[in-house]
């Protein structure tokens, strides 16, 4: 069968009816790709694979909780969706609802954001303003608005976001035909950890799965208000995806890390760099630099010994956006390329 996005193939498990009009960009089924090169940086008995969000029709997996968020808000006769962002909850959010013919505004930290997600936002059609605050303010902001003006906030603590983002755990349980040991996965607003463990809940639930995985997320060390148990007022990182210093889903975040026996933890942005690099060198994709938090928490945990006396199994980590929309920070650690004149012999002495 023909995919046709999240909430026609896992609909059972998702808030809606045959009355919901669904708004899709055939979103999902992305790739797990398995990783020799990780798997060996583990060692023998495990196998880690890499759940590529960055092939989402907007380029990360928002998409998967933005085409139920915008169905939704359709379906109960909305005009219009709001969200705040750090870049990609605004490009998915704008291209949903560029689909669906109904307003969309969000709110971006001034100068925060990859250059990619806000071209996407403004050229889908978004009205874009851009807060001389952090993407806390925004959000602060945001929550006022839907309060007292009739607009629907499509930020992850409207619960259609989390519903729909459940869904990467039954494609990694569908692929695998079993919960990987261990779920590595970057930590921002904490939706998506929410999502991800609610939706191998439920599957356990379901009898599709007969174990749950631990959840292992990442902070970055300069926005890790969850590892240090208060609010970071001045989040700092590279990783802007995920520099935020009060994350919305904080409570269930630890929950997850809590009842799965996980961590919550942070790496550095110079750990996240590492990441950043090596996954394009080994593994042939692409992702920005909040994704690289998933594994270079992995390359952590195996430096630490993490490894060693647990059980073997599978591990997955989530790669949470595309590399192409923020490709500033890679620019600056590649090499730039050598520059020749039109010059045969000289290009063949570069070559050999
Ligand atoms: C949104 C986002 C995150 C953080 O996800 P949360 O649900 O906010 O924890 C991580 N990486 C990328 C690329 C994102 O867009």
């Amino acid at each position: 069968m023909i995919w046709q996005g999240v909430i026609s193939q896992y609909k059972k498990y998702l808030p809606v009816s045959d009355k919901t009009p669904v708004i899709t960009l055939q979103e999902g089924n992305t790739p797990l790709l398995y990783s020799s090169f990780l798997s060996r940086e583990v060692g023998s008995g495990f196998s880690v694979y890499l759940k590529f969000e960055g092939a989402n029709p907007t380029g990360s997996f928002k998409d998967r909780g933005m085409t139920l968020a915008v169905s939704k808000a359709v379906e109960e006769g909305s005009k219009g969706v709001i969200c705040a962002s750090t870049g990609n909850t605004s490009a998915s959010a704008a291209a949903y609802s560029a689909k669906a013919g109904i307003k969309c505004v969000v709110l971006i930290p001034k100068g925060a954001i990859a250059k990619g997600k806000l071209t996407q936002a403004l050229f889908h059609g978004a009205k874009v303003i851009a807060v001389d605050g952090n993407f806390d303010d925004c959000f602060e902001i945001v929550k006022k608005i839907t309060e007292n003006y009739p607009i629907t906030m499509v930020n992850s603590i409207n619960p259609n976001r989390i519903e729909g983002q459940k869904t990467g755990a039954f494609e990694i349980c569908d692929y695998l035909k079993s919960a990987p040991c261990f779920h590595f996965i970057p930590v921002g607003n904490a939706g998506n950890i929410t999502a991800y463990w609610k939706g191998y809940n439920e599957y356990f639930r379901a009898g599709e799965i007969t174990r749950l995985p631990h959840m292992l997320g990442f902070q970055a060390a300069g926005a890790a208000p969850i590892v240090k148990g208060e609010k970071v007022d001045n989040p700092e990182t590279i990783a802007t995806a995920i520099r935020i210093g009060n994350p919305a889903s904080w409570q269930s975040a630890v929950k997850a890390q809590e009842e799965s026996k996980g961590v919550i933890e942070s790496v550095t942005d110079q750990e996240i760099i590492e990441a950043y690099k090596l996954i394009p060198s080994h593994d042939g994709i692409f992702v920005e630099p909040a994704s690289a938090a998933s594994v270079a928490g992995l390359l952590k945990l195996i430096r630490r010994g993490f490894f060693k006396d647990v059980e073997n199994g599978n591990i997955v980590c989530v790669l949470t956006g595309h590399g192409l929309k923020d490709p500033d920070i890679a620019l600056e650690e590649a090499q730039a390329p050598v520059v020749v004149g039109p010059d045969l012999d000289k290009i063949v002495e570069l070559i050999f």
